[in-house]
């Protein structure tokens, strides 16, 4: 098995502070794979293309060009490159978020992160963090884990998260985005976010981060 840990889950549950954390305690490199959407969305948004009509995916991903860029602190976010642009801030706001849900159906955008996601995954050790980890991209990662909590509770978490990234958000308005970024999550035909069979499973509502990375920590360490 790949000494990978996979951490999946809805948005809002969680699941970066809690990956940071785990890559940080671990010695193992942080995958955060919703930035790579994130920036697909981003490029394709500038492109001013619409994906519901009929359109040469493959080749408008061949001017696509992504780099990580390592936290500038420990437990910071890590920062992007978009076609040598850094856009580590702009896509992080909630409308960047839901480009990223719609452009995350397509089969062929898939495909091409799924290929450079296994490509980091064969550096070394990472923590790979998303919707498919487990079911997907890494079939064969030796610890999985799936985070869920209730959707308010999940809202409220990415509220106070947004806030002290300085972006002010509306709360309802949120919400439903939330709502509808995990429908369309769900309910993709190809995949769709839901835990791997062999995940472990934690509700995380009503626990709070360090819990959560303990309990992560001593199955990992068993
Ligand atoms: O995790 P984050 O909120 O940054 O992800 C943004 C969007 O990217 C998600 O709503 C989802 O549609 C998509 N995504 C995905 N597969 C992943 C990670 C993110 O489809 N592995």
């Amino acid at each position: 098995k790949q000494e990978i840990v996979t951490i999946d889950g809805p948005s809002g549950v969680g699941k970066s502070t809690v990956s940071k954390k785990i890559a940080d305690a671990l010695g193992f490199t942080y995958l955060d794979t919703g930035a790579m959407y994130r920036a697909v969305g981003l490029f394709i948004h500038r492109l001013g293309v619409d994906l519901e009509k009929e359109n040469d995916i493959p080749t408008l991903l061949e001017s696509l060009e992504l780099y990580f860029i390592p936290p500038a602190e420990k437990g910071g976010d890590v920062g992007v490159l978009l076609n040598g642009e850094n856009v580590s801030e702009v896509i992080r706001t909630p409308e960047v978020a839901m480009v990223a849900s719609h452009v995350s159906a397509f089969p062929e955008i898939r495909k091409k992160l799924t290929e450079m996601q296994r490509i980091l995954g064969e550096r070394g050790k990472i923590v790979a963090e998303g919707r498919d980890m487990g079911t997907v991209v890494f079939p064969g990662a030796r610890y999985k884990f799936f985070l869920d909590a209730d959707p308010r509770e999940r809202t409220r978490r990415r509220v106070v998260q947004l806030r002290e990234q300085g972006v002010q958000v509306d709360e309802e308005e949120l919400h439903a985005m939330t709502l509808e970024r995990d429908k369309n999550d769900r309910e993709r035909a190809i995949a769709p976010l839901k835990p791997a069979e062999d995940a472990v499973l934690l509700d995380t509502t009503s626990s709070g981060v360090e819990d959560v990375v303990e309990k992560i920590l001593r199955i990992i360490k068993k």
